[in-house]
């Protein structure tokens, strides 16, 4: 593991580089306050590795609301109360459960070869034996849209995409809507089952799975992920022109209802009065591996850094960990944080779900552009390499909607994307992916603004809740 901070912008005297990094100086400095000298001391931050290293190796994958996500629930209660927060506490809701089974795709005709295929959330399975039918390809989700049902119905749809690695993974946005609502419109027209190509952007043979809801009254049929490789040669056996068949064996479907759970911890502040800043991530991960970068390390991160504040000494305001459960299959955890806790005043709420690679940019909510404090939380970032965005901050599944329902401020902490989405959702997201380094520059982030946010009197005005997503 890499002991050494965070290479940093040559021209800006930090504390660390003012009093050197040998551990008398961070020690005896590590007591103060001063959110520069926090953010400094953070880059030497262990406690993430630990808790991500912890959670990824003694639990693994978390699914939602299945066992595995009740140890992971077990293991948070212990961590919590181990790293000595206070008010640790579960708090549950049910939910329908979705489980994966069997899976296996394959070229039948006319050059026969097996692909490599992950079912997507909500899929239901394929009847015994499997399903065989020829493809019905399309180049994107306008493309199927607008498609007449007679060009689909019976066969199994294929949809492509060209999805290149973005800073800020910009393309999740757009280009995911194929994997969220592309099964939804092929059942519509009748089709027998749908693979899309991964959204994702490596050249390997992992495919993505994730989550797409059945919606307008789609009845639910076998929704599956191609890998990039295996969608690119699927693509190449098309072009050659003959009829494309393949055979589908999804064992996946629903599996009644089950339990998840926000497991809660607490930094309490001076000031009862003084409001909430609430941080979190998200517990539960996809099946296929550790959940690491999604999201082990963004409960690790904001975790460190409210650990960091509480060593100082007692902030002014409360900070609450939320480490939210089910928020992959479609942010159950977020929905049930907000319902259960609308009436507190939370004065700014942030998570971090994008992975483990450095902060690049903050964005704050606009209700005041020009505000002094966010003016202060930017600049205690700038030494970190951190750009101040343009953009309104929108937190994300699990903090939007406390967001939506109190109108309070959201800060966004983005995280470099560029490798996201290359193990995002796959058997790929695994430990040995984490940058020790960009991981401590992560928590550095949140401790300066957790420093400035949870102790400055002054606090960002609320925001008229926005409308529904
Ligand atoms: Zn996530
Ligand atoms: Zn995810």
């Amino acid at each position: 593991m890499i002991k050494r901070p965070l290479a940093r912008t040559p021209f800006l005297f930090t504390a660390a580089a003012l009093l050197g990094t040998s551990t008398i100086a961070f020690s005896a400095i590590a007591a103060s306050p001063d959110p520069a000298t926090l953010r400094e001391a953070a880059l030497q931050d262990d406690t993430a590795w630990d808790i991500l290293e912890g959670i990824t190796t003694e639990v693994g994958q978390r699914l939602a609301a299945t066992p595995a996500e009740a140890r992971a629930r077990e293991w948070a209660v212990a961590e919590l109360k181990r790293q000595g927060f206070a008010n640790v506490h579960v708090e549950t809701f049910t939910m329908p459960v979705w489980q994966r089974g069997e899976e296996t795709a394959e070229i039948v005709a006319p050059f026969p070869q097996k692909l490599a295929v992950a079912a997507l959330g909500n899929s239901s399975g394929t009847p015994a034996g499997g399903l065989t039918a020829e493809v019905a390809a399309f180049d994107g989700l306008d493309a199927l849209v607008k498609a007449p049902a007679s060009a689909v119905a019976g066969k199994i749809v294929f949809v492509n995409h060209h999805m290149a690695a973005q800073q800020d993974g910009g393309s999740y946005g757009e280009i995911g809507a194929i994997r969220r609502t592309g099964p939804s419109i092929a059942s519509q027209k009748g089709a027998l089952a749908i693979v899309i190509r991964s959204i994702g952007t490596d050249h390997h043979r992992v495919p993505h799975t994730g989550v797409q809801t059945w919606v307008n009254g789609a009845k639910a049929i076998p929704a599956a992920a191609l890998s990039v490789p295996d969608a690119e040669q699927l693509a190449r056996v098309l072009e050659r022109g003959k009829p494309v068949t393949l055979h589908l064996s999804i064992g996946a479907g629903m599996a009644g209802t089950g339990t998840s759970g926000n497991v809660i911890a607490e930094v309490p502040g001076r000031d009862p009065k003084a409001g909430i800043v609430l941080v979190g991530g998200h517990l539960d991960s996809w099946d296929l591996a550790t959940g690491t970068i999604d999201d082990a390390s963004g409960l690790a991160i904001v975790t460190a850094a409210a650990k960091r504040i509480m060593a100082a000494g007692k902030p002014r305001r409360t900070i609450r960990i939320v480490w939210f459960g089910a928020e992959e299959p479609g942010g159950f955890g977020g929905d049930a944080y907000a319902k259960a806790h609308a009436g507190e005043k939370h004065v700014l709420v942030g998570e971090s779900d994008s992975g483990a690679d450095r902060v690049w940019k903050v964005d704050f909510t606009a209700a005041d552009p020009k505000a002094p404090l966010a003016d202060r939380i930017a600049l205690a970032l700038a030494p970190l390499g951190i750009t101040r965005g343009s953009a309104r901050a929108h937190g994300g599944t699990d903090v939007g909607p406390i967001a939506q329902v109190t109108g309070a401020p959201v800060i966004d902490l983005h995280q470099d994307a560029t490798r996201y989405f290359d193990i995002h959702h796959t058997a790929d997201d695994t430990l040995d992916k984490v940058d020790p380094a960009q991981l401590r520059q992560n928590v550095a982030a949140w401790t300066a603004m957790l420093a400035i946010a949870a102790e400055d009197a002054e606090q960002l005005a609320p925001v008229a809740p926005a409308p529904e997503r």
